[in-house]
């Protein structure tokens, strides 16, 4: 650069240089903060299913494990939060590369009937177990194309429904729907008859880690991640994910795509 005798020329650039530095600064301090709150919530989260493992193998060894009705018992709820691991590593995982950028989105033509499908035909069982009914309706038996993500759109699937599962009231539905909208997009809504959520804690439900605190919430055994890992998705893909809920009663997720 050329050098510059002008004070006032010199000033101003003294100045702009401490500027770019603040904010430099600050920008690193916001992420170190970031990582330390992250890392915090990680280790918070593995805690709870490594004692419980822990535990159960502790008192097998303590002898437990001479009677053969326990032994089993205690071995399947070891493995039960082995299990709940792996869920959190991946969606760890999962979560860390999305909000690294760090994911190429691999785009092509898919028929999100078959999708859909798919997604209930994996999660039926779970629906079973709470008697309720997965919904998508006869008018869907044509195919409907969409470009985006396959498999990231199917993960989407699985939280959505899964979710309105978890949060479901026993003998409920979850009702799947697809709609056109305008410039070649369309909307696939996931809609529950559950426990709903409260208005306060809309703005923050797709926030990492989040879950309203419940034992109910709890004992299902989320990570607080899904919704986090759903909204990121959709907007890597250039897309967006809305909420409308009725506390007590109702909750639908919906999320926009474009045409194949
Ligand atoms: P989790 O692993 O806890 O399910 P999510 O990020 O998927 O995490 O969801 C965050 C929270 O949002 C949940 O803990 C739950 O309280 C609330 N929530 C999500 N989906 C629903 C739904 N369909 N009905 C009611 N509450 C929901």
């Amino acid at each position: 650069q050329p050098i510059t005798t002008d004070m006032a020329t010199l000033t101003k650039q003294v100045k702009k240089f401490a500027t770019d530095k603040k904010l430099e600064i600050e920008t690193l301090k916001v992420r170190e903060e970031y990582r330390r709150e992250f890392l915090g919530n990680v280790s918070h989260e593995l805690k709870t299913p490594l004692f419980t493992v822990q535990g159960y193998l502790a008192t097998l060894l303590d002898g437990a494990m001479n009677d053969k009705n326990i032994r089993k018992k205690y071995l399947e709820r070891a493995e039960k939060g082995v299990e709940r691991l792996v869920y959190i590593v991946e969606d760890l995982d999962m979560i860390s590369k999305l909000e690294m950028g760090d994911v190429n989105l691999e785009m092509s033509d898919f028929n999100i009937v078959e999708l859909v499908q798919s997604v209930f035909d994996l999660l039926e069982m779970k629906a079973d177990q709470k008697n309720i009914i997965l919904m998508f309706d006869r008018k869907y038996s044509k195919p409907i194309k969409v470009f985006a993500d396959k498999e990231k759109i199917q993960q989407v699937l699985i939280n959505l429904v899964m979710n309105s599962i978890k949060y479901g009231k026993e003998n409920g539905t979850t009702e799947v729907s697809i709609e056109d909208l305008v410039n070649d997009k369309l909307i696939v809504r996931i809609k529950d008859n559950g426990e709903g959520i409260e208005k306060h804690n809309i703005p923050r439900l797709f926030e990492r880690f989040f879950r309203v605190d419940k034992s109910g919430a709890r004992s299902e055994g989320g990570s607080g991640l899904g919704l986090s890992i759903v909204k990121h998705i959709i907007e890597a893909h250039g897309e967006k994910i809305y909420v409308e809920s009725e506390f007590g009663k109702s909750s639908e997720f919906s999320f926009t795509l474009e045409k194949g």
